[in-house]
Parts: C-alpha cells; structure tokens; sequence
C-alpha cells in the first residue's frame, strides 16, 4: 500500500496547513499515478504530432501509439474488435453519440426507451433531449426503498415499442450493482439492445462485454486513474455500422465533394476531428497500471473497505445509509445523512478536517426525489484508500454530529 500511495503524490498533501489530505471522492474523478503524467509528458516532449494524416516520423509514431492504445482497450474490456472501440471524451458522450445516433437510425415518434430511476443524469438527459427532438418516449424502472432494481416491473415496462434499454451497471449514489447480464439476458429475450454506463463499474471490476453481451458499454478514463477529458464508447460492430455519425469533420470521412460525402469506416466514422491522442496514450497507461496490480485485487480491497466502512459508520448515532447494507451487493460509494445534519454543513465541516467527500444531489435528482431527500454525504473508494481513512472518516463524522 506505502509504495501504491506513493504512485500519487498528492495523496501526501497537507490540507489547510495541517490535516493530511484524505481523498474520498473517487466517484467523481480519481488521483492520477506518476505513470500516467509521465507517459503523457514523454508523448508531448518526444513524439508530439497529429495522428492519422501525417507522412512524417512523429505523425506515425503518433499513430501507432493512439492506436496501440484502443487495442489496450479493447483487451482490457474483452472487445472482439477495434472497430467496436470509440474513442469519446467521456461517458457522458458516449451515451450522447448512442442517443443521437441510435435514434436516428432505429427509432421513430412513439417508439420507447428504458432507463432506471437511479441513472446519472448523463442517461437521462439525452434521451430526453430526444424525446423532444423526435418524440420518443422514455419509461423508468423502479427500486425497492434499499437500491435495489425491480426486474418484474423491466418485464411490464417491455412493450412492442421498445428499442433500447440503458441503464448504470453500478449506481454512483447507491453503489448498487446492477444485474447487468441478466437485463442484458432478459433485453435480448425481447430482441431488444442494451447500454450500459460503466462510468462507475469500470474502474472497480474487471469487465468483459462480451460475457455482459451488452450491446454499447460507456466509461470515462478519469475516473479510473487516466486523464480527464477521454472516455470509451464500445458499441457492437452491427449496430456502430448502420448507426450514421454523430459529428461531422475532418477524420471521420471517406471523401468529400460539395456534391456528396462518404464516411470513414468503423470507429473513425464516430471520430471527428483531432482526438485527444495524448490522453488515449495516458489511458493506456492507467489500464497498464490497474492491470498491474490486478482487477481482482482492486476489487477485493475495495470490497473490505466497504464493509468495513459500512460495518464502522452504522455504529454512529442517527446514521442512515442509502443502498443496500451487503457490501457484496455494492461497489465502494457510501451515500449516507446523519440525523437532520445538512449534507452541506456535514461536507464543509469533514473538508475541514482534511476529509474531501462528495455533497448533493450526485447529478442524480430523479434518484434524490425517488428516495425523499435533497442530497447525500457521499464517500466514494479507490485502490488507494485504507482503513485507517475510513477510521478518520468515522472519528470526523462524530465530530461533526457532536457539533450538531
Ligand atoms: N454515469 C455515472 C454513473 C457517473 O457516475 C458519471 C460521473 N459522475 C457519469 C455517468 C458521467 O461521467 P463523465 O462526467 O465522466 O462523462
């Protein structure tokens, strides 16, 4: 653990000149390793030039090494093909380029969607958008009051208008995992495709979608120890063929005349303009990273500081924890509230203590409806967080609850 932590040098930050930085905020982005700076500093200062177009030296090398980074991606999420792997800035693209492409070329007026109640608003929000664009409908499955998805009411909600359901695999309020492979299952039953945002699994699981057999996966690199401002859709090849674009430019196209236009092939055709190439090189090296110490291992610890947290916060007068109770039921993010304390006061007062916890609504507020309340206290894990954090998480909430 000493020479993991010392992979991210701001964990030894001092907070406010005096409290050692406890970093729990993981959900939203996570600290990056020297690794991933440095493989990103060695690209701008020895090979920097645009990929794709280039003759020369560097453009090639460029090249070699942003593509050499989707088939890192490719393996890490068990793709059968590059041409499955699309370079976006984040999950919230990915799942802007499915609604805008996917519904262009498989959906009409009427036609539905299914979402969950406790999706991020990243897989609300552009369905919503079409809905008003096109006139699609978008239905919700519910939850039992402990996070739980109810899979009876998904079979109700099925009906012969149905095109898609996308929902999260891991909940970034609750830390539910979802049964993806059985709504996949239970989808593909209907004949009907599934999206799955991975925004919160992929940096904690190993994922393999072609067991998931999930028909679009989503994450984001930042939140899984890479840069900000890349992410990943996969898309299965059949579906990211007769989607068309979703942006227009340089890259994604065959040829161009004013009087018609023919696109790249697969992924390029979803690829407009310059890619963030030196993020997709400092992607590989978070995966490179992760893979080094082992999915596994990252899962199994964060799964013990889970429990642990979830076992040592319950022993706190007035603690309500949102999510289900079982550790193996949930990913390491802890929503909670204490007594009438507001998530606000409760937040500011940890930070002051050198404690960076999530206050809010989570981008969720359909979720904080669902659940009655205006935000949570959130406390999310990474591979670098030990038990003595969560001790100091434990002994700042009591402090901040004595307070009250
Ligand atoms: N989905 C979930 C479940 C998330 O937790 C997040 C980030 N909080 C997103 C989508 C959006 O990710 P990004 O902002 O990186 O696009």
């Amino acid at each position: 653990m000493n020479s993991i932590r010392n992979d991210f040098p701001i964990l030894s930050k001092t907070i406010y000149g005096k409290y050692p930085l406890i970093y729990l905020d993981n959900g939203a982005t996570t600290q990056k390793p020297l690794c991933v700076l440095d493989a990103m500093r060695e690209e701008y200062l020895n090979v920097n030039a645009n990929v794709h177009r280039g003759v020369h030296y560097l453009s090639q090398q460029a090249t070699d090494l942003h593509e050499a980074a989707r088939e890192r991606v490719r393996q890490f999420i068990g793709a059968s093909s590059t041409n499955e792997i699309v370079f976006t800035r984040g999950t919230t693209e990915s799942i802007n380029l499915v609604a805008s492409s996917f519904v262009e070329a498989y959906m009409k007026e009427g036609d539905e969607v299914i979402v969950s109640v406790m999706e991020h608003h990243s897989n609300i929000v552009p369905w919503q958008l079409q809905a008003r664009r096109k006139g699609i409908v978008v239905k919700v499955i519910p939850m039992s009051d402990d996070g739980i998805l109810d899979l009876e009411a998904l079979e109700t909600l099925i009906s012969e208008r149905t095109r898609l359901i996308s929902v999260t695999h891991v909940s970034n309020v609750l830390g539910t995992v979802n049964p993806v492979k059985e709504i996949v299952s239970k989808a593909h039953r209907h004949g009907i495709p599934c999206m799955i945002d991975g925004a919160q699994s992929a940096p904690h699981m190993k994922i393999d979608v072609q067991d998931i057999d999930c028909d679009f996966y989503a994450f984001s690199g930042h939140k899984m120890y890479g840069p900000t401002g890349i992410g990943v859709l996969y898309g299965k090849e059949k579906y990211l063929e007769e989607m068309p674009p979703y942006q227009g430019g340089g890259e994604m196209i065959g040829t161009v005349s004013f009087e018609e236009t023919t696109f790249a092939d697969l992924p390029f055709k979803f690829e407009a303009g310059t890619p963030d190439y030196v993020a997709t090189h400092g992607l590989r090296a978070a995966i490179d990273y992760m893979e080094a110490i082992g999915l596994e291992a990252i899962e199994a610890h964060e799964r013990e500081l889970t429990r642990y947290a979830l076992e040592q916060m319950q022993t706190i007068p007035g603690m309500r924890i949102f999510g289900p109770l079982n550790a193996d039921n949930r990913d390491a993010v802890i929503s909670f509230l204490v007594g009438d304390i507001h998530h606000l006061d409760m937040g500011t007062l940890l930070d002051r203590l050198g404690i960076a916890v999530r206050t809010g609504h989570h981008c969720a507020e359909p979720l904080m409806q669902r659940l009655g309340i205006n935000g949570t206290v959130r406390a999310s894990f990474a591979l670098y967080n030990t038990k003595e954090e969560i001790d100091s998480l434990v002994s700042g909430i009591k402090r901040v609850a004595a307070m009250f």
